[in-house]
This record gives C-alpha cells, structure tokens and sequence, in this order.
C-alpha cells in the first residue's frame, strides 16, 4: 500500500518513457494514464456506455469496442465536445491510476501523466505529493519526435505546440529532471530522486 505519489510529467518526446523505465528497475510501480486511458473505455466499462448515450452508437464497433478513429474526429475540431468526452474519462482515468499507486507494493509510486498541466494540473489530481517533470528544451523533443515518430517536420512542431509551454510545465514542479544530453546522464538523477522519495516516504520530511 503506497500513499506517496509522484506524478511524473513532461512533453512530447521529453523522455518520459526512458525515466520511468529507470523508476522501475529500481523496483517503484508506475501507474501510467495513457495504459488507465485505454482501460476505462474496455467494453463493458462504465465510461463505454457513458460515450455511446452522448456521443451515438455509432461510436462503438461490431464488436463492442470504441470507435476510436470516429470518437478522435467528432471532437478534434470542437472544444465543447472534447469537454463532454473529457467529464466522462478523466474522472474514471483518475481514479484508476489513484487506486493502483494506492495498492501499490513499493515504498512509493509513479503516476505517469503525460498532461497532467493540460488536464487540470494539480487541482485535478490533490492526491499527488510531488511532481516531477522531465524537461527537454523545444528543439531537442522535435529532434526526438522526427526519429521516434518518423512524423514530418511540421507535424511535430504543431504537436508540440498543441501542448502547455514549457514555462507551464516548469510552474507544476517540484522536481525537473533536464533530459537534454546522454540518455546515461538520466540514471544518476533517477537514482538522487529516488532516494529522496524513499525518504520522504517513509515520513522523513529532511531529505
Ligand atoms: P516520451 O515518453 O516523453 O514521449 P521517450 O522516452 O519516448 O519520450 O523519448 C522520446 C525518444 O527520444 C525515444 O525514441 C527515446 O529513445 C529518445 N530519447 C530519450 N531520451 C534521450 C536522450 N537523452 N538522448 C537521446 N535520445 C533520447
């Protein structure tokens, strides 16, 4: 049972992904809301049900999954829509990746919210005891973006610049952790990290 939660946050393409492989190869579990996102709309779920009453059937396939390509188009180009999809998924998101940190077996665990400024910031979530962000200048997440992705050069930028600035990011944070030079240069600033949590953890509030 873990009640110290970190929420871990960042850009696209920031580096998200290669910190928290390093969390848990250090044995924290990482609840992540992207894997919660996919979870809440399973068929059957709640949420599921919720969408096909405001949105339509025919958001759901034949075989009962969501629609996604469908439900991405309806309400890509309306904000209120998007809101409606939202009030029926966030709560169910957060509250998925709340129980399973809270049921968590290591001394403390990871919240991986990508938007976590995007999606109501802190507000949002009050059960989060830190953030930490992972932080990459502009240029190096389009760097990233291109190769990773194999995306043109102006998609990534709009991709990019869909999400918070960076300064936004910055004003959430507890913790940054700069991902701007060897993938290697994260690892001792995972593992300083991780001590200071384990401390704070376990009720230490002088790291
Ligand atoms: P996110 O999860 O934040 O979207 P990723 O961890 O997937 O970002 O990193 C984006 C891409 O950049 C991946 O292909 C990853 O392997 C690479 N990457 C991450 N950090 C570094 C780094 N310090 N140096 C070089 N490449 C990196």
């Amino acid at each position: 049972m873990s009640t110290f939660v970190i929420g871990l946050t960042g850009g696209i393409a920031s580096g998200k992904s290669e910190v928290t492989r390093r969390f848990e190869a250090l044995g924290i579990v990482v609840a992540d809301a992207d894997v919660a996102a996919r979870e809440v709309v399973a068929p059957g779920s709640p949420a599921l049900q919720r969408i096909a009453e405001r949105f339509g059937a025919d958001m759901l396939q034949a075989d009962g999954t969501l629609h996604r390509a469908r439900l991405r188009e309806h309400v890509f180009a309306d904000d209120g829509e998007r809101r409606a999809l939202e009030a029926i998924t966030h709560p169910a998101i957060r509250a998925l990746i709340r129980a399973a940190c809270e049921s968590a077996s290591s001394p403390y665990a990871i919240a991986a919210i990508p938007l976590l400024t995007e999606a109501g910031g802190r507000a949002a979530y009050p059960w989060l005891q830190r953030v930490l962000l992972i932080d990459a200048p502009q240029a190096v997440q389009h760097a990233r973006l291109l190769r990773r992705d194999s995306i043109d050069e102006a998609l990534a930028m709009r991709m990019i610049e869909a999400q918070a600035s960076r300064e936004q990011r910055l004003a959430l944070a507890d913790d940054v952790i700069v991902n701007d030079g060897h993938p290697e240069q994260l690892q001792p600033q995972v593992e300083a990290l991780d001590r200071l949590y384990r401390l704070l953890a376990a009720g230490c509030t002088k790291p």
